[in-house]
């Protein structure tokens, strides 16, 4: 159990933490010891049309599905975001994180601006938007480089869509500059603490002040 789920021991709807950033910027790390640290969180896993790669988990990394299938659940109001993406079909399932929020678990997202941008149509009152910035185009130019070997013009067009991907920065509720990762660590749980802590979250805060006021 976290400290905000202990705090009073009142119960709330979790959150959806959405974390986007261009690619180098270090959300996939910061995500990582968020979930490491922090057990009432679990990341969403999304459908995939794609077919799996070497190593990678059915139900962990991505549930894999047919065409059909994803048709289906996308018809059927089940995706809460979709898209396609090199002629694959990628969404986020409904049902798992519908169930997570009322059972006071948060959930984190992976996601672009354009999956942002839906969310916020679909759940605007659970979501926490949160933009992480690398320090400066340097810094991230020498992530991309040493991060990948790639050719040069790899790097080049990585710095061009990551500065398409921080056109987006003022859609997002928090914006955290990435310079020190213990400090962008630091800032992000406190920004979950806190979040947990809103009163529309607290969904037991009435009936605890009613129990409160009965005994005044
Ligand atoms: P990959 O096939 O390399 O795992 O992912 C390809 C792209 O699909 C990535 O840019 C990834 O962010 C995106 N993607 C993965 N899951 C989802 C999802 O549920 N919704 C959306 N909109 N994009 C996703």
């Amino acid at each position: 159990m976290s400290e905000s789920e202990k705090f009073a021991g009142i119960n709330r709807r979790g959150i959806m933490i959405v974390l986007s950033s261009p690619s180098g910027a270090g959300k996939t790390t910061l995500s990582k010891r968020l979930l490491a640290a922090d057990d009432n969180i679990s990341m969403s896993v999304s459908v995939t049309t794609r077919t799996p790669r070497p190593g990678e988990i059915d139900g962990k990394d991505y549930r894999f599905v047919s065409l059909a299938e994803f048709e289906a659940l996308r018809d059927n109001d089940d995706l809460l975001e979709w898209a396609e993406v090199f002629g694959n079909f990628y969404g986020t399932p409904r049902g798992p994180v519908e169930a997570a929020l009322s059972q006071g678990r948060d959930v984190l997202f992976d996601i672009d601006w354009q999956g942002t941008q839906a969310l916020t149509e679909k759940m605007r009152g659970d979501l926490v938007r949160i933009f992480i910035l690398p320090p400066s185009a340097k810094a991230l130019e020498q992530r991309l480089k040493t991060r990948a070997q790639d050719p040069a013009e790899v790097v080049a067009a990585r710095m061009e869509k990551a500065s398409a991907e921080i056109s987006h920065w003022a859609e997002y509720d928090y914006v955290l500059v990435n310079d020190e990762l213990e400090l962008c660590d630091r800032a992000l749980a406190s920004i979950v603490h806190a979040e947990r802590l809103t009163r529309h979250r607290r969904i037991g805060l009435s009936a605890f002040v009613r129990d409160l006021q009965a005994d005044l």
